[in-house]
């Protein structure tokens, strides 16, 4: 199998209540990329600028990441973020959004990228990531993730996108805004009517919910001792959860998306702890099998009868 994800290279600015990074290696595809790689091959397609390191590079290679799809645009900067969270750290504030090199973004990829078995279409413009999904005609299973700008100035092209994908992930406030539903699995059908067969539902530190046409199935986020910067851990989820369909031959059984619930709960937990990429790169197979462990004794209980009065 192999896995290819289109979307942002980035260089970010956070700032948390435990401090902040002024740029670092951030990007949607970035974050998905790592941590995808520790299930199956993983190329990137994204563009970069000239500002674009050998440093940032070989976090990537370090991983194994497939880089020979990065466009580096030259005369371009890449792509920047900036951020900053509030007290409780579920809530985040854009302060900054500069699109340099992403404004006149065209994927074309090459063979290898479009023969991919699994496809994941970051958070960029749904006409792009429709653009991507019809150069990949071979890919057994698609997944795509959005965003509320998208929600709100590209409607009719996101339901377009969405109708050509197997799975969408979304956080709650993203699915309430596109659907105008409150409840998670409500609004998660109203999805899949567009025709996705899979809704993932991000809740935040609250966890994340896979809802089926027949299913719905709750995690909890892997209580970690303490979150240093979300940033990233939406498209980690979404890495450990693709990649682990990835490493079962694109074929989501009921089953084998709950474990892949469980592959991405943990991988998105390690990369909370420490800012950006920073965990994430130097994680090991070890470091998230233990979680996934952890995960299934921290929420499995034995349903026996109570007498109830
Ligand atoms: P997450 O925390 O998982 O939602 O993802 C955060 C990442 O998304 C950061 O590393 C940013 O560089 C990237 N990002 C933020 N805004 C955008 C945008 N408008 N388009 C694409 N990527 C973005």
């Amino acid at each position: 199998m192999s896995v290819t994800v289109v979307g942002s290279i980035a260089y970010d600015a956070v700032q948390t209540p435990h401090g902040g990074r002024e740029r670092m290696l951030g990007g949607a595809a970035v974050h998905f990329a790592l941590a995808a790689s520790f299930f199956d091959e993983v190329r990137v397609v994204g563009p970069v600028g000239d500002d674009f390191g050998e440093d940032e590079y070989a976090v990537l290679h370090g991983r194994g990441v497939v880089t020979d799809d990065i466009e580096h645009v030259v005369g371009g900067k890449t792509f920047f973020w900036k951020g900053v969270y509030g007290q409780n750290m579920n809530s985040r504030e854009t302060l900054e959004t500069d699109l340099n090199v992403f404004e006149t973004f065209d994927p074309k990829l090459s063979e290898a990228s479009k023969q991919c078995d699994v496809l994941f279409l970051a958070n960029i413009l749904p006409g792009l990531q429709r653009n991507v999904r019809r150069q990949c005609e071979r890919a057994k299973w698609v997944a795509l993730d959005s965003m509320d700008l998208w929600i709100n100035i590209a409607r009719e092209a996101l339901i377009d996108a969405i109708s050509e994908v197997d799975c969408v992930i979304l956080n709650d406030a993203e699915v309430e805004l596109f659907t105008g539903e409150r409840e998670v699995v409500a609004g998660a059908r109203r999805i899949m009517e567009r025709g996705p067969s899979t809704m993932v539902v991000k809740l935040g530190k609250y966890g994340a919910a896979l809802v089926t046409p027949e299913d719905s199935f709750w995690v909890p986020a892997f209580p970690v001792d303490f979150v240093t910067d979300p940033t990233g851990a939406g498209d980690s989820f979404a890495g450990g959860f693709v990649g682990c369909v990835a490493a079962h031959g694109g074929d989501p059984t009921a089953e084998v998306l709950r474990l892949a619930m469980a592959y991405g709960t943990a991988v998105a937990s390690y990369n909370v702890e420490e800012f950006g990429t920073e965990r994430v790169a130097r994680l090991t197979g070890e470091e998230i099998a233990e979680r996934v462990e952890e995960l299934q004794r921290i929420t499995s209980f034995d349903a026996r009868p109570v007498a109830l009065r």
